[in-house]
């Protein structure tokens, strides 16, 4: 195997790395936005609660009412009893009309009030149900993505160990320090040089030496001979032709 052989062959690994590591960045972002969807139904669920709270609220705010009026007109009746003159009871009897009057509103008002109840839990029953849905979508997706956050992760283990034995595979120091100052600025490292000259990283044309150089590399590569390193002009990426 040829030097720029063994450094294609790092070169497919760490390819793999990135994409790896790239994936292991975006999974805990991808569970985020499918955790941050059930906050709109959570809140739907909690809107519905709160109007069954309410509806509750004034029945009981009616109940009390009536039984204020009712304890009122026993009241006036009591008094009613003791009184001596007619005109006072007269007088009496048409405050209990119009507190019996208030009390009726009051009783109406919670029969309305109580019609409002089922509506209420309804709503609640639609909601609960639309957020046990969502939700049970959410967990499926998250557990997925958590199975692929663990393959991932040992995938890339597997890759980097397979990384360190391609590694020293390329047996020329100075190859091997170019690759990996490169790797992180231009990616990827080695490239063709194509028929035209023109390096396939950066599709600038290159000088004829360089077609030379590289079409030497091959030869002495095939014949078994030392490789050196030919890098394009513009963009320093290591071009070879096979
Ligand atoms: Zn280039």
């Amino acid at each position: 195997m040829t030097i720029v052989e063994a450094l294609i062959e790092l070169q497919d690994v760490d390819g793999r790395i990135r994409e790896l590591e790239m994936e292991l960045k975006d999974l805990p972002r991808r569970r985020a936005l499918e955790t941050a969807r059930l906050s709109g139904v959570s809140a739907d669920l909690k809107a519905a609660q709160a109007g069954l709270e309410y509806e509750q609220g004034r029945v009981r705010g009616f109940e009390d009412d009536a039984k204020a009026l009712k304890e009122k007109v026993q009241k006036l009746k009591t008094a009613q009893a003791s009184l001596k003159s007619n005109k006072e009871y007269q007088q009496y009897s048409v405050q209990i009309d119009l507190v019996q009057h208030d009390l009726e509103a009051a009783e109406n008002n919670q029969l309305a009030a109580m019609d409002e109840i089922p509506g209420a839990k309804a709503r609640i029953d639609e909601a609960q149900a639309r957020y046990d849905s969502v939700k049970g979508g959410i967990d499926s997706i998250c557990a997925e993505i958590d199975d692929r956050m663990a393959s991932v992760k040992k995938e890339l283990a597997e890759a980097q160990e397979e990384r360190a034995a391609k590694a020293r595979q390329v047996d020329d120091p100075k190859f091997l320090l170019y690759y990996e100052r490169l790797r992180t600025k231009r990616w990827p490292v080695v490239v063709p040089l194509t028929h035209d000259g023109v390096c396939d990283g950066c599709h600038l044309v290159q000088p004829p030496s360089v077609g030379q150089l590289a079409d030497a590399n091959a030869k002495n590569g095939a014949e078994g001979k030392k490789q050196s390193v030919v890098a394009c002009t513009m963009c320093g990426r290591i071009l070879y032709r096979l």
